[in-house]
């Protein structure tokens, strides 16, 4: 259970990975021994001509190249810098409108900024030049992209981690009006014809409140909805929005779908040329002594982390799980560094799950928002029926892990889909 809330945001060194896992080609722009700004590229990755700055996140000197494990459970290389603790960021000339001087989040140097109006054309190169793409994780969650016609913007006001719920609504009260206007820019940079942001029917009323007075005039609608009794809640809100089923990435049917967070982060690099350098990490799991939200800088290992927590209980089986349990990812190890698409990590004891048999209830077939048929997909895997799989159009899984949420005889459905991908994909 979570119950402090920490700040980790001067890590001797920062690892920053140089690719992830659509941008596996990189140009490094520096060398060992360069000294480096905050915010300073140090090297760009490519997804075919798409091309992404990797920006440092301290300040200090380049110490070295390494191959080590990203938080995809790939080894990567990652460029090394040792921190000076200084914190000196560049000059953001490039977007400057007007000169703005911030104490905020340790910045030391003056930082430049946009004043209020500003084009679509601004908020994609702003955004795209201070590397803003991944600022949350996996799941339904897209990349802050604008991919052809972007009409809806929603914003996940609740941070559901299933079945864990963490929720840092301090954030909301200190922030309303920074994430209103993020989530304004994000509508702008879109060309958006909707704007929406999905708050938990149960969040604390000052939270609700700074909230709703800070979206009153800037045409963003609420939506507020008991996560406790509805399932696959966005979900069906997004799919109301676009009228038809969702495809594997919510940007082919015109939705940027983020949290309150990435606006936030959104509204700082535009309006005060903060770089992502930082992020909100939720640690959790019985396997850890203690379990925090984390303001945490990015490019910090989290064995760091698990130091600072006063290290693990003795368990036999731990599992390491990144990210959302029905869709996040599995690691081995805790020599990773945290990156921007990082939000929360469960360290946990394995325990076996047993499945009972399937009980043809249906459940996971009227959940799935893909509008396609789990149970009578893995039943088609379970014969090798090739055809079958095809004609069930499987392909339009979106990986979401609703049917095995919703399966009472607590069979791992999504595992028995992606087999089922596999085989004919
Ligand atoms: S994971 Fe399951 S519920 Fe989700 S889209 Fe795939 S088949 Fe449907
Ligand atoms: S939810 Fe589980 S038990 Fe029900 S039909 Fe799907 S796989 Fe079978």
């Amino acid at each position: 259970m979570i119950t402090e809330y920490r700040t980790f945001l001067n890590p001797k060194k920062v690892y920053i990975p140089l690719t992830d896992i659509d941008s596996k080609i990189a140009n490094v722009s520096v060398e060992e021994g360069d000294r480096v700004l905050v915010g300073q590229i140090v090297a760009y990755k490519f997804k075919g001509k798409d091309k992404t700055p990797v920006l440092s996140t301290v300040s200090g000197t380049v110490v070295g190249f390494v191959e080590k494990l990203d938080r995809y459970a790939k080894i990567v290389d990652h460029i090394i810098i040792e921190n000076d603790l200084l914190m000196e960021t560049i000059e953001l000339t490039n977007y400057k409108d007007k000169l703005a001087v911030s104490q905020d989040r340790n910045f030391i140097h003056n930082v430049t900024t946009y004043s209020e109006n500003i084009s679509t054309a601004q908020v994609r190169t702003a955004l795209k030049g201070l590397g803003i793409q991944k600022v949350t994780v996996d799941g339904l969650f897209t990349d802050i992209k604008f991919k052809g016609q972007t009409e809806h913007i929603v914003v996940n006001a609740i941070f559901t981690n299933e079945p864990f719920i963490s929720t840092d609504y301090e954030a909301i009260i200190h922030n309303a009006e920074a994430i209103a206007d993020g989530i304004c820019l994000l509508g702008i940079g879109a060309g958006a014809k909707t704007l929406t942001v999905i708050v938990d029917k149960y969040m604390p009323a000052e939270a609700l409140d700074e909230l709703g007075k800070a979206i009153v005039d800037k045409n963003i609608e609420l939506i507020s909805i008991n996560v406790k009794i509805i399932k696959s809640w966005d979900y069906k809100i997004i799919q109301k929005l676009v009228k038809h089923n969702l495809s594997l990435n919510l940007l082919d049917d015109g939705v940027l779908y983020t949290s309150v967070h990435a606006a936030l982060m959104v509204h700082d690099a535009i309006r005060k040329g903060i770089p992502v350098t930082s992020r909100q990490v939720a640690i959790t799991g019985d396997g850890l002594k203690v379990n925090a939200v984390y303001d945490v800088r990015i490019g910090t290992l989290f064995s760091d982390l698990v130091e600072d927590l006063e290290g693990y209980h003795e368990v036999e089986n731990m599992n390491l799980h990144i990210g959302s349990f029905l869709t996040g990812i599995q690691l081995d190890n805790d020599d990773f560094a945290i990156t921007q698409s990082v939000d929360s990590i469960n360290v946990s004891e394995y325990r076996e799950v047993e499945e009972d048999v399937c009980i043809k209830c249906g459940d996971c077939n009227d959940i799935c928002p893909a509008g396609i048929l789990p149970q009578n997909i893995m039943d088609a895997e379970l014969r090798s029926v090739n055809s079958r799989i095809v004609e069930l159009d499987t392909h339009l899984c979106v990986e979401c892990g609703l049917c095995t949420y919703v399966c009472p005889s607590k069979i791992n459905v999504l595992e028995w889909v992606r087999r089922a991908k596999r085989r004919v994909g």
